[in-house]
């Protein structure tokens, strides 16, 4: 769980995001999903890519905006990137638009 919360911190710093309500953000979805993982231990591989979920759901309901932009494309117009696979192991960021995979999680340029 540490370790997840760690590669999201590590994205949201890529953005210049890693500011105090984001990171109340982060931990509130970390409290959410610790209980979650104890309910579902198989899901512990898949727990990475659920948070960082979480986080952009969570950022976008504070106001904070979408995270993380794409910057990665030659579409013009504000886009994000989406997590891939939504539940599964090794989560990548691909934009939402083009479909390019821009990095693994924790590895946003
Ligand atoms: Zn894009």
């Amino acid at each position: 769980m540490l370790a997840a919360r760690a590669l999201v911190l590590r994205d949201l710093g890529a953005r210049r995001l890693d500011v105090p309500a984001a990171v109340d953000a982060l931990d509130a979805a970390v409290s959410q999903r610790r209980w979650w993982v104890e309910q579902w231990p198989d899901g512990a591989d898949f727990v990475a890519g659920q948070l960082a979920q979480d986080v952009q759901d969570r950022l976008l309901d504070a106001g904070l905006g979408r995270w993380p932009r794409c910057r990665s494309c030659d579409e013009t117009t504000t886009h994000e990137l989406r997590i891939e696979p939504e539940l599964g192991a090794e989560p990548q960021w691909v934009c939402e638009k083009s479909g390019i995979t821009v990095a693994a999680l924790g590895a946003l340029p």
